[in-house]
């Protein structure tokens, strides 16, 4: 079966930090494709710094020439904001025969039952988490129940089904954050070894984190 990734998020701005996270998680899972997705923006509201325009021209620029490495802009074509849900039965729709891994990080995991639908999304997709070398699953709780009653360790089980089951992977930690990027641009310093050199040219030419960031 095909097994494609999905990596969402802001990418206000994609750095070294998302990549190297999903170079790993797309050769150790033996994924066919990572999708990265750029998260929209409500009409009329500031919530990210750089436009969706800018922020996927920077994701297609980082994943220019690196196989396996895909963009979908459907949450930014869709404009507003969507639940993880209603993506995922988009892509569903888009590829009834695939094996769909959304990829998220510990933080999101922890938070997951507090998530729209998230039983919904287990019927669409598994769930890759990807987190810090010596993290602990968590083992009491619904988070602990799930993982016994979805986690599995066999990474054949995201190939062989098309959803339905948690992996836990570890992946090197870079301590890069978008907010921290822009700050130091937005102070005049280089973003030179924390991003790809294309993602800094579009900074460069866009100068779209020159001003105080907005958050
Ligand atoms: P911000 O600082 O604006 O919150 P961010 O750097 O966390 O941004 P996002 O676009 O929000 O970037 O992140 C998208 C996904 O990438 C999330 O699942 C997040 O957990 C993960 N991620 C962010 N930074 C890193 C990093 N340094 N290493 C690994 N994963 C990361």
């Amino acid at each position: 079966m095909t097994t494609i990734g999905i990596f969402g998020g802001t990418f206000d701005p994609i750095h070294f930090g998302h990549l190297r996270t999903a170079f790993e998680l797309l050769q150790a899972l033996r994924l066919n494709e990572m999708r990265f997705m750029p998260a929209g923006t409500p009409p009329h509201r500031d919530t990210t710094v750089a436009d969706a325009e800018q922020r996927l021209a920077m994701v297609k620029a980082a994943c220019e020439g690196q196989p396996g490495f895909t963009v979908d802009d459907r949450e930014i074509r869709r404009e507003g904001l969507s639940y993880s849900v209603d993506t995922m039965r988009t892509l569903r729709a888009d590829f009834p025969d695939h094996s769909l891994c959304l990829i998220v990080g510990m933080d999101a995991f922890l938070g997951l039952p507090k998530w729209h639908q998230w039983r919904e999304l287990l019927e669409l997709a598994h769930l890759v988490v990807a987190h810090r070398p010596g993290w602990r699953a968590p083992s009491m709780g619904p988070l602990g129940e799930l993982l016994v009653d979805r986690g599995t360790g066999r990474i054949n089980d995201l190939h062989e089904q098309r959803a339905g089951c948690i992996y836990i992977h570890a992946v090197t930690q870079l301590e890069i954050s978008s907010t921290e990027v822009r700050k130091l641009i937005a102070m005049g310093r280089d973003p030179r070894y924390l991003m790809p050199d294309s993602v800094r040219a579009i900074i460069e030419q866009t100068g779209c984190y020159k001003s105080q960031p907005k958050r």
